[in-house]
């Protein structure tokens, strides 16, 4: 954990081409015209769009506008626009189904590249299912591998995410029914990955090189770009399997707001073992608490939704409001879960509470209530 904090510290400070989630992108004065112009050439002027509204490309559907944005159809093409804007000088986002990020109001500077590489290739024979980065989990993936008799993808049913964005994250959940009395993790089906390395190499890599932890991968320290990724499954009843998948999404159905209405990123806080966020927060009584257009749905206390024009600065309101009030209430301190993308002067993540910076009077009510506050 030490290692991962001074990794993220010093790429802080080094910087990066890639809008790294949690990395202010204030740089020199924006020139978009210069940016399109190194641009134009590798990738094509006509399909490299100005001023693109990112909302509509994020499940929680706030954020302002990419300077300059771009759709990588496939492998080859998500490889060249990165490295397009490498050697352009133009810092750069790589957004899949956008549904673990906030998007700022102001938006992002420089070149959004939209993953839409979806080809799946599945080999019943051996069990393995390769898929470009930016195929969707379900229904693509996991569909095909259900119809394939392949089993170990199907407890993932119905969570937004590509498989770019499922490495990015070790994608888990509570699985099987009934008992659910495990997590889940993607890194237990990944074996190997295609990269475009933060050093410019095309490389294949094992499971090992991602040093997967929960919602952690090394993609969230390395600027590494995942291509295409492949999975081993093993041979499965599908019976079972959709009866996995039916009790998966009735699961979430009762628990989750529906997307469709009320625009979500899923939690916003990460787990505490043991205690759970969500019940922290229930237990603060802040289930329903508004601010602007984004409130904590009765649903789910980890949960927040749009109501209608939320902004990016609404939900970073709230999530300090529940962060001082958990703090002062119950004595924890929540980390973001979400990755903050875009021009922001400061996030929840960038500078996360610790027992240095946060507010004096909230450690030492919360310390007197809970001596093992770290
Ligand atoms: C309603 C809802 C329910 C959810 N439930 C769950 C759940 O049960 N379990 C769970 O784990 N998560 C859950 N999530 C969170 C989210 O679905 C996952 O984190 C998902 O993996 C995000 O994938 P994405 O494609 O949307 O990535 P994005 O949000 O678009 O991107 C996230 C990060 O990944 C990086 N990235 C994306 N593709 C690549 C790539 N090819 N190479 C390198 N970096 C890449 C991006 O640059 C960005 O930094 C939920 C979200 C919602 C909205």
């Amino acid at each position: 954990m030490l290692w991962r904090a001074a990794r993220r510290f010093l790429r802080r400070r080094s910087g990066s081409g890639h809008g790294k989630p949690g990395e202010t992108m204030t740089q020199a004065p924006l020139s978009t015209d210069r940016f399109h112009a190194a641009l134009a050439q590798a990738l094509g002027a006509e399909r490299l769009a100005r001023r693109v509204a990112l909302a509509p490309y994020t499940t929680f559907r706030i954020g302002g506008e990419a300077d300059l944005f771009y759709e990588a159809r496939t492998p080859e093409e998500l490889a060249q626009a990165i490295q397009a804007a490498r050697d352009g000088g133009v810092p750069y986002f790589l957004l899949g189904c956008g549904a673990n990020i906030l998007v700022s109001d102001r938006g992002v500077r420089g070149l959004v590249i939209r993953n839409r590489a979806r080809q799946t290739d599945i080999d019943p024979d051996t069990g393995w299912v390769r898929a470009a980065s930016g195929a969707i989990m379900y229904p693509d993936v996991i569909q095909a591998a259900v119809e394939a008799g392949l089993s170990g993808l199907e407890h993932y049913v119905g969570i937004p995410s590509t498989v770019g964005g499922a490495l990015w994250q070790n994608l888990h959940f509570l699985s099987p029914a009934p008992k659910r009395e495990r997590t889940m993790f993607i890194e237990e089906v990944v074996v190997e990955a295609d990269l475009l390395t933060e050093e410019g190499e095309r490389r294949t890599v094992g499971t090992d090189y991602f040093d997967f932890g929960y919602d952690y991968s090394v993609l969230h320290d390395r600027d590494d770009i995942v291509l295409s990724a492949t999975f081993r499954l093993e041979p499965g009843d599908r019976a079972r399997m959709r009866e996995i998948m039916a009790e998966n999404l009735a699961w979430r159905q009762a628990r989750h707001p529906p997307l469709e209405t009320e625009p979500s990123v899923g939690s916003i806080f990460k787990k505490i073992e043991g205690i759970g966020a969500g019940r922290l927060i229930d237990e603060a009584g802040l289930k329903g608490a508004r601010i602007g257009g984004v409130e904590i749905t009765r649903r789910h206390a980890n949960i927040m939704i749009n109501r209608g024009g939320a902004k990016a600065t609404d939900v970073i309101a709230l999530i300090r409001r529940v962060q001082e009030i958990v703090a002062s209430e119950a004595g924890y301190l929540l980390e973001t879960e979400i990755a903050f993308v875009g021009e922001y002067d400061e996030t929840p993540d960038a500078r996360p509470y610790t027992a240095q910076t946060f507010p004096r009077q909230y450690i030492e009510r919360a310390a007197a209530r809970r001596p093992a506050l770290p």
